[in-house]
């Protein structure tokens, strides 16, 4: 069985062989929680976190 990308409205497969995880803030559970999520998302959320860097490098 496949696991998929934990982001809402992300339906994509985790990659299996090296499955990535962020953190995020679960409102249910008023804390951080962590979810596996597909290589896309987890690239999204780094250069979210990333982007003043990412700005200053060109
Ligand atoms: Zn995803």
């Amino acid at each position: 069985m496949k696991e998929k990308c934990q982001i809402a409205n992300c339906d994509q497969d985790l990659n299996f062989m090296d499955k990535k995880r962020i953190y995020q803030y679960d409102e249910n559970l008023e804390d951080e929680t962590a979810i596996y999520v597909c290589d896309e998302c987890y690239k999204k959320n780094k250069a979210e976190e990333n982007n003043i860097d990412w700005e200053h490098s060109s």
